[in-house]
């Protein structure tokens, strides 16, 4: 989900939810947008409002990766929460032709690395200590910006 700053035609500006940019585009084309206020279709993107600095000691806090997703009253900029999105959306496509190998993660990313099984993309668990020790060892892991669920948990 993204969230656009929209307008009307007279001015009135309100947020709207779309499931993509291409979604806005589509909706915006066949008139489905209407103004919360007065009804309007005559809907636009509304210019993007300059960052509003924090007063005082108000300080802006950062969502932790666990929160991915855009937060209608998220501190973040739009910008950000639509990067945050598009990153964790690139992962699940990246993971999906990938196997879920839990805490074997080292012993199997190992085994691909000295030839012992045919190499596939995997992704699982692994200690900061076992990851350390893989990559010392030159096999190449990358840790995924957002945590994954193991499947067994998602029932
Ligand atoms: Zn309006």
């Amino acid at each position: 989900m993204i969230v656009f700053d929209l307008s009307c035609a007279d001015g009135h500006r309100f947020e709207g939810w779309f499931g993509s940019s291409a979604d806005y585009d589509d909706q915006q084309a066949r008139g489905l947008i209407a103004c919360p206020h007065c009804g309007s279709a005559d809907v636009a993107k509304a210019p993007m409002a300059p960052a509003v600095p924090a007063k005082g000691n108000q300080r802006q806090e950062v969502l932790p990766p666990e929160a991915p997703r855009p937060v209608a009253n998220s501190p973040l900029p739009p910008q950000v929460q639509q990067a945050l999105a598009a990153l964790a959306k690139a992962q699940a496509e990246a993971l999906k032709n990938s196997t879920w190998v839990g805490e074997k993660f080292a012993e199997e990313s190992r085994a691909m690395h000295y030839g012992e099984r045919d190499a596939a993309p995997i992704h699982g668990q692994a200690s900061l200590a076992e990851a350390k020790a893989l990559i010392e060892e030159g096999v190449s892991v990358v840790p995924l910006p957002f945590p994954v669920a193991p499947p067994e948990k998602l029932n």
